[in-house]
């Protein structure tokens, strides 16, 4: 192991240091979620992945047919595609689909059995309306999901270790009741108590359970909601680059080489022209040891999927001395671009912490203005 978990201080908790010297683009480790689902609008607008892994369920020409709404798209190189409908099964009494038997056991045996509308345990009917409610609550781009507590509850029911699988799940809880509230207002809008009250009262309805009913109570409640908007991790699945990836290994001679990088950037851009930057299957997952992954504006590693499912890989991405803290980014490429106070801004309001990383230090003495401003001031300059 190239890696370990050390405590660092109250403020920052927990963090994740190399054991060893680490080169740039290696992989520091790997691991599947605790539990994860994908997300409700991504689900409706029928990007098909497996219910258990995520695993985007289309061939990839299959994908960009839909995506670029181009019934005659073909694609070269199909063995590089991954995605192998031999293999998918559907649970044996309703329609969810998996993309093998072994994701289809894994699911029954953790929520599914608890959610399948076959089964007595929950009512179905009430299960969509609270997805529907969701939807209605939270538009894309989506940031979180009720189906993950959907699931965290139904697990709860069919876990044989209750007590164990609970006290996982409130590991990650560590906000103040001030904090929870902002959490839960940005997932939600202005109308986020009420909405709250909603969703909760739907929920219990038809997940409640003693050995949680602290969760049910208001502030309970959103304590599991801010527990989710603060280390839940959004994974995106495709197959798309699965295939580039693989066409990229090809050994072919310069000219079909140059041929099918045009054809891929081609197809890129008529993608992006016709469903925008939505290409992946999105959706989010607790992980236990990247959760103890600290952000830096300038990390050295960074969070993939490169298995086309919820397996997440952490990858350096600068070489890492044994002993140094491994840290990622919880912003995006566009945020990170920002200025300091407008980083600083967001990480306190999405992740309750002021950033004071090697590059928010260096740049301390940058004045407190969001970008929006810097760039109007820019231009009376
Ligand atoms: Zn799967
Ligand atoms: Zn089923
Ligand atoms: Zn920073």
């Amino acid at each position: 192991m190239t890696w370990c978990i050390r405590h660092i201080d109250n403020v920052k908790g927990f963090g994740l240091f190399s054991t060893e010297n680490i080169s740039s683009g290696s992989v520091i480790l790997e691991e599947d979620p605790i539990i994860s689902c994908q997300f409700s609008w991504n689900k409706l607008y029928k990007y098909r992945a497996c219910d258990y892994c995520m695993k985007s369920l289309e061939t990839t020409e299959e994908m960009c047919k839909r995506l670029a709404q181009n019934p005659g798209l073909k694609l070269p190189h199909h063995e590089c595609c991954e995605s192998k409908p031999v293999t998918y099964v559907h649970c044996q009494k309703c329609e969810e689909i998996y993309c093998s038997m072994d994701c289809r056991e894994k699911a029954y045996n953790e929520f599914h059995k608890t959610l399948c509308p076959s089964s007595d345990l929950s009512d179905r009917n009430a299960l969509e309306v609270l997805d529907e409610t969701w939807r209605g609550f939270h538009y894309p781009p989506e940031t979180a999901s009720i189906q993950m507590i959907i699931r965290i509850l139904a697990r709860i029911k069919q876990e044989e270790k209750k007590e164990e699988f609970i006290s996982d799940i409130e590991k990650f809880c560590h906000a103040s009741r001030n904090d929870v509230e902002q959490i839960a207002h940005k997932l939600l809008g202005e109308q986020f108590l009420v909405q709250l009250t909603t969703l909760r009262e739907q929920l219990s309805s038809v997940l409640f359970d003693e050995s949680v009913q602290h969760w049910f109570t208001d502030d309970g409640f959103k304590n599991l909601f801010a527990l989710l908007g603060t280390n839940q991790q959004g994974v995106g699945t495709s197959a798309l680059s699965v295939w580039v990836h693989n066409c990229d290994e090809l050994d072919l001679n310069p000219k079909d080489r140059e041929e099918l990088d045009n054809l891929i950037d081609g197809l890129y851009e008529e993608l992006e022209n016709v469903a925008g930057t939505f290409l992946n299957c999105e959706g989010a997952g607790l992980y236990r040891i990247q959760s103890k992954c600290n952000h830096s504006c300038e990390p050295n590693a960074e969070v993939c999927f490169p298995h086309n499912n919820h397996r997440l890989a952490v990858k350096a991405c600068k070489d890492i001395a044994a002993g140094e803290e491994i840290t990622i980014s919880y912003l995006s490429e566009c945020q990170i671009a920002r200025g300091r106070y407008s980083r600083q801004q967001f990480l306190k309001e999405n992740y309750l912490f002021h950033c004071c990383c090697s590059k928010c230090l260096e740049q301390t003495d940058d004045p407190d203005v969001t970008t929006d401003e810097e760039s109007s001031s820019d231009m009376e300059d």
